[in-house]
């Protein structure tokens, strides 16, 4: 896997669309962590892409029900699904939702070639396969998985989903699939208050800080790479586990997530495994603040990828 190359990043102008001020959603969080990894010299004209085009239909199909999508394409979903999603819709939140279901399956396309790379988006992981929740309306993981199989770039997927909710979504499509497993550490008692069965779900208490943190992920991942032995992970590293996010309950530290970062990427790496990252979930009303929250995944896969990777 030696590259003579920086970490691969995958980003669309389009990720941050305007929005609402006070929405409760920071959609302007895509566009200040591309900021904030240009500044770093982490984001470079090197090593970062973009997707050429949404996700087209046959794509998103391959998680999704067509009515669904063409009604949410089309503007046509009723008050109720929309109030389910909570985003105010628009042509071009259509735009940017396919977009970044296309820089997910870039980004696993990446992570295949080069062993490691991150997305600047991605993670929405409550969207099920005939409707939308919580800020999410397509799964890029379950499309992506499905797609990495489909076309032959994967054998055994395993997603490891480490955003503070549960994913939900994910867990509910891909329930049957017998070549993607589901793997869900989450807050026992956040939201989706109604839980779906991953393949292995593993709920956190409230208050859960740095080393309580570690100790559950080493409890479990060794033993289910060890059953599965997969071939390709895609891990969502929502940042809503931080202390501070508006939306959590958990107590992890910028360390905390750190050391989460650090321990997935290097057992993927130990056990020869591509892997590929998504930023989830991360809430607060300073939009600069969450965008530094989830750069942590991008800084520590950048250190991962000079050591281990090039
Ligand atoms: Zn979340």
């Amino acid at each position: 896997m030696k590259q003579d190359a920086s970490l691969p990043l995958v980003y669309h102008p389009i990720y941050s669309i305007p929005f609402p001020a006070q929405h409760r959603f920071p959609m302007a969080k895509f566009q200040l962590l591309y900021q904030q990894l240009c500044q770093q010299g982490i984001a470079t004209t090197q090593n970062c892409f973009s997707p050429s085009a949404p996700a087209p239909l046959s794509i998103l199909q391959l998680a999704h029900c067509p009515q669904y999508i063409q009604q949410f394409c089309q503007g046509e979903l009723d008050a109720k699904a929309l109030r389910e999603i909570g985003l105010p819709w628009s042509p071009l939140l259509v735009q940017r939702t396919c977009t970044a279901v296309a820089g997910t399956i870039l980004t696993a396309e990446l992570a295949k070639r080069y062993g490691l790379a991150c997305h600047l988006a991605g993670g929405t992981h409550h969207a099920f396969y005939r409707h939308g929740a919580g800020f999410c309306i397509f799964n890029d993981l379950a499309v992506c998985a499905r797609y990495l199989v489909q076309n032959g770039l994967a054998k055994q997927v395993l997603i490891i989903d480490c955003d503070v909710h549960q994913g939900d979504g994910t867990a509910a499509i891909l329930q049957q699939d017998a070549n993607i497993h589901t793997c869900s550490f989450h807050s026992a008692l956040n939201y989706p208050f109604t839980k779906m069965h991953s393949d292995w779900d593993i709920e956190i208490e409230d208050d859960c800080g740095d080393s309580d943190y570690l100790a559950i992920l080493q409890q479990h991942l060794p033993s289910i790479l060890a059953c599965l032995q997969p071939d390709f992970i895609l891990y969502d590293a929502g940042s809503d586990v931080h202390q501070d996010d508006r939306l959590g309950r958990l107590k992890l530290t910028d360390q905390g997530i750190r050391q989460r970062d650090n321990y997935i990427i290097q057992l993927a790496h130990q056990h020869n495994i591509a892997i590929a990252c998504v930023i989830g979930g991360g809430y607060d009303r300073d939009h600069a603040e969450v965008a530094r929250r989830h750069s942590l995944l991008h800084q520590q896969a950048n250190l991962l990828f000079n050591q281990l990777y090039r």
